[in-house]
Parts: C-alpha cells; structure tokens; sequence
C-alpha cells in the first residue's frame, strides 16, 4: 500500500514537472477564471455572465472544424441538443434535404460564443437550448425551391395547411438563406429537469400568423396561449440581449447582429 501511495505521488509530480506550456496556460485560465468571477460577483449578475462568457472561451478548443471560421456548437455549449429538422424526413418538405450529412449544428465561432453567453443565462432559468436548424449549405436551399416548383403537398397538413404550395416561395422560401452565411439559428428551448419542450403553442416550421412571436389565439393546429406568448418573448428577449437580432414572423430564428460574413454565403456540407 505504502509503495501504490510513494508511486502516484512521484507520478504526480513527474506529471506536473512534464506539463507543457500550453497545458500550463490552461491552469492559469482556470484559476483567472474563479478569481474574475469572485471578484465580478460583488457588481451584479450581468457582469458576472459577461466574465464568465469571455474567459470560458479562451479555454475551448475545438476538436474538429468543419470549415474554416465554422466550428461545432457542441463544442461550446456541450450539453445543447441537437434536432437538426433537415437532415430528418420531420419537416416541410417530407424528405432529409441536400447538404445534410449529420445531426451536428454549425455555426461561425461568432455565433458560438455569442450563443453560448445566451445558453448560460437560459441554464441560470432553468432551460436547455434545442437546435432546430444553423448553418444550412446553399444545396439545401437550392433543395427547397425545387421541392417548391413540383407537386409533393405530403406535409401540407402540419407544416402549410391554409396556403397553396406556390405562395409558400417569395414569402416562406427564397433562392437564398441567411443561415447559409453561417450565424442564423432556429431554436427552441427545454426544461433542464425534465429534457421536454418548452410549449411555444406552435412548431418550428409552421408556415403562418401562428408563428409570430406575439400571435395569441387560434390557428387551424390549436391555439397559442399568453403562457406561450410569454416564453416566445423570453426566448427572444435572452437572444437580443447576446447580440442576436429576431424577426417578426419566425418565433424560433435568431440572426447574429454582427455576422462576420453578413454577403457570404456558403455551400460546404453539415457532416
Ligand atoms: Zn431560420
């Protein structure tokens, strides 16, 4: 026993005499990192997220990047979930949509950092951020307005039922998309405890006035409560306050308000 206890301590020790300066450096951000926030929480709570956002990022390091200036937004935010709607057959057009190779959300680093800001204050309420959709390649784009000039209506009753397919293109559905540039994301959020779905009265994708952030009342899939209302404008309000702009037709899409590649648009595949 005394000899398993005199080899891990001169393990040990070899190890930290071993450390490179990298790793060394990774100690010394930790230890920054419990003293800044100490220090910060005597000024309030904003300031302490803001701390804790900006010196968390120093210490991550990606472990595969799918392009250039792109990263996994597992990788920042670890416990995210992942429901990627176009790499499924689960959406408008009924069919997984070109581009899509994986169930793995893209974002810029930009995008990253500035959601995870907005994760930690949503895991402070209770809440887990759910990915329905982020960088989306020009493929897929090009995928929805094929899928929009031909006859398939097989989703038209969950994800369309009072418009005619041909509306949809112009209003719904463009040629281009401000996910391809990378810092757009559609999300909804989970209860922490439980992993279930925030009730937002309505679905991701749903193409109508049911989907407006501030729409109460009755559509032709039920009916959006003030409940509802109330936690599509927290989502919206989390969002704004971490740098991403909403819209006022989609509840669940969010735009970084400063996208590093805001006439960009990219077609590398989500793999
Ligand atoms: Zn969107």
């Amino acid at each position: 026993m005394k000899r398993l206890l005199l080899s891990v301590f001169v393990f040990s020790i070899l190890s930290l005499i071993a450390c490179n300066s990298c790793e060394a450096k990774g100690v010394k951000s930790k230890r920054k990192l419990a003293k800044r926030v100490k220090v910060d929480r005597t000024k309030g709570e904003t300031v302490v997220n803001d701390s804790v956002m900006v010196v968390a990022d120093d210490n991550i390091t990606p472990k595969d990047i799918p392009h250039e200036g792109f990263v996994y937004v597992k990788d920042y935010i670890p416990d995210i979930i992942e429901d990627l709607r176009y790499n499924t057959t689960n959406n408008f057009m009924g069919e997984r949509a070109d581009g899509y190779e994986a169930n793995r959300a893209i974002l810029t680093v930009e995008a990253a950092k500035a959601l995870k800001g907005a994760a930690e204050e949503l895991r402070r309420k209770g809440y887990v951020i759910k990915i329905y959709d982020a960088y989306r390649p020009q493929q897929a784009v090009n995928h929805f307005v094929r899928w929009s000039q031909s006859s398939d209506e097989r989703m038209k009753a969950e994800y369309y039922p009072t418009l005619t397919k041909k509306s949809l293109f112009g209003g719904y559905i463009a040629r281009k998309s401000g996910h391809s540039r990378g810092s757009t994301i559609d999300m909804t959020i989970c209860h922490l405890a439980t992993g279930q779905e925030v009730d937002m009265g309505g679905h991701f994708d749903f193409f109508g006035t049911a989907s407006h952030p501030s729409f109460v009342g009755n559509y032709p899939l039920g009916t959006v409560t003030a409940e509802n209302k109330k936690m599509r404008l927290m989502l919206q309000h989390v969002m704004r306050k971490h740098g991403f702009n909403s819209i006022k037709n989609e509840w669940w899409h969010f735009t970084l308000r400063n996208e590093p590649y805001p006439r960009k648009f990219f077609n590398f595949p989500v793999k």
